[in-house]
């Protein structure tokens, strides 16, 4: 039986370590941390449990089509969100509720929009014709080089040209005329991890897949119900996970990696490598490749870090839904300069999760759990988290006056993850949240491939390899991945 070693236990480590197990790999997997999950994981305190990132997806069909490659019934329940979520603007009493049925959605904005579902409509069918346009030919496919990548795009509808051209932003602003639908429109940017005024419009892709096509979820209890449930498989299936040991050195010989080495110098060997590590990262830290050296890396263009609060709270805060967000009143100008400042934001714009609402078991009785983050600059820009505490309560204070609710009166218990956090805990370059950005040349075969250019026996998965970031495209990546491990082994 070959032995495959993957490094990080992450979604995408999860997924790759039970696809290789089905197709007769023993599978062993490293992680640096003392739990698994990666991004997708999970925070307890005193009787409050949080999901650390991610608190909804889309596409939920990747993970059927991952169950169904694997042999298993869903063994979680996916719950739909309707109203996806709220939006609350800085200085308006009202919080809207953004649908996803267009009839409700025109009625929630009947006040600042004409014809709304007409036009959302229009909107949405061009992005809709996109989206399947590329899905399957673009989204889902393994390219061997460029060219073989350009010749798959020329056979997109050249209709979609100007698409590659404009923004997000310009998009909306010349669908709807009310500001505040501009800027609900336009959030799908910050899914992505970089502001509206910077990503192509393309993505508007994402507001047919959460509007039109499959919608938001939620899995039942939390998203780490998810991974429990997984690593209960991978315990069934005899995949091992050593925790708290992180990858330290590759050596390799005559273009294939011999073995891994972890902190402790115990030495790792394998048939086959799966990085789950940061695609780009972990070439240039452990590979030395020109390419991603730091320097080189730091020129890329990488999406936005996450600050987040961890917070329980004594009794039920009505105010809050399952997802909102809060934002101020200058939109254009926040997007445009926050994010490469070398200061903490002082009027923060938010987004808000209170688990609880959906699941009481997940906080003592009488009680809220509320999951709260704030994109801000990386590492790069700001290198001092020093001053996290006040950040922290400037938001805290901030929301406490926006639902009128005395949150830090009513604290139980509080956790604080600043970008240095982040990227020390699970090694996110400079604490990027979501990996490498998705502009049109960090895309497709210009994003670092899932197969090493030099040592035969090494992959990647996860979100800054092919297609990209976020839930469903990491269990894309791990089809991808074993699509290619899969050939490889045939053709040698
Ligand atoms: C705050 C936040 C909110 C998010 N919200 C959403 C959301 O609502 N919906 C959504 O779809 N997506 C969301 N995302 C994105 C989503 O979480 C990620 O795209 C996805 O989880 C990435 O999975 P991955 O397997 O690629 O990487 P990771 O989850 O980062 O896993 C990589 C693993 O590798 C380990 N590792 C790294 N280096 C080493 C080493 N040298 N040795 C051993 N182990 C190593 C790490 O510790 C980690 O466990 C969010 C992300 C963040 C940060």
């Amino acid at each position: 039986m070959k032995k495959a070693i993957i490094i990080g236990a992450g979604l995408g480590g999860i997924a790759t370590a039970l696809r290789l197990n089905k197709i007769g790999y023993d599978v062993t997997i490293l992680e640096k941390h003392s739990t698994a999950g990666g991004r997708m994981n999970i925070i307890e305190m005193d009787g409050f449990r949080f999901d650390m990132g991610p608190s909804f997806m889309s596409m939920t069909y990747e993970f059927d089509e991952f169950f169904n490659f694997i042999g298993v019934e869903n063994p979680v329940v996916f719950e739909e969100l309707e109203p996806l979520y709220t939006v609350n603007f800085a200085g308006k009493s009202k919080s809207r509720k953004i649908y996803k049925d267009l009839k409700k959605l025109e009625e929630e904005f009947s006040d600042v929009e004409t014809n709304l579902k007409e036009k959302a409509e229009k909107y949405l069918k061009r992005a809709g014709e996109f989206f399947h346009d590329t899905e399957k030919t673009v989204v889902k496919s393994n390219f061997d080089n460029k060219l073989s990548y350009i010749l798959q795009l020329a056979k997109v509808p050249w209709k979609h040209i100007p698409y590659l051209q404009k923004t997000v932003w310009s998009e909306v602003e010349k669908t709807f005329e009310s500001e505040e639908l501009r800027i609900v429109f336009s959030l799908v940017a910050f899914f992505l991890g970089a502001t509206p005024f910077q990503t192509p419009a393309i993505y508007s892709l994402l507001n047919y897949t959460e509007m039109k096509h499959n919608g938001y979820w939620r899995v039942k209890g939390g998203m780490y119900r998810l991974i429990e449930e997984l690593l209960k498989m991978m315990k069934e299936r005899n995949i091992k996970i050593y925790y708290n040991t992180e990858v330290t050195d590759v050596n390799y010989e005559n273009n294939n990696v011999k073995n891994v080495v972890d902190q402790n110098g115990k030495i790792w060997e394998g048939d086959i490598f799966v990085s789950n590590a940061d695609a780009a990262w972990f070439r240039g830290k452990y590979l030395n490749r020109k390419k991603y050296s730091e320097e080189k890396l730091d020129k890329m263009h990488w999406t936005l870090a996450p600050f987040t609060i961890y917070l329980g709270v004594k009794g039920k805060v009505n105010k809050l839904e399952h997802h909102n967000y809060f934002l101020g009143n200058n939109f254009r100008g926040y997007a445009d300069t926050i994010f490469t400042s070398s200061i903490a934001p002082q009027k923060p714009y938010y987004y808000v999760n209170v688990l609880s609402k959906s699941d009481p078991t997940t906080a003592p009785d009488n009680h809220e759990n509320i999951f709260i983050l704030c994109p801000v600059p990386d590492l790069r820009y700001k290198k001092d988290w020093k001053d996290k505490d006040e950040l922290a309560d400037n938001i805290i204070n901030d929301l406490s006056e926006r639902i009128d609710y005395d949150l830090q009166k009513n604290m139980v218990v509080k956790k604080i993850l600043s970008p240095e956090d982040w990227s020390k805990t699970l090694n996110l370059y400079k604490g990027s949240g979501l990996g490498l950005a998705h502009d049109i040349n960090q895309v497709g075969a210009f994003r670092p491939k899932n197969k090493d250019e030099q040592l035969k026996n090494l992959y990647y998965v996860g979100a800054s390899t092919t297609p990209g970031t976020g839930l469903p495209m990491v269990i894309i990546s791990s089809k991808l991945v074993t699509e290619r491990i899969f050939n490889d082994s045939t053709i040698s």
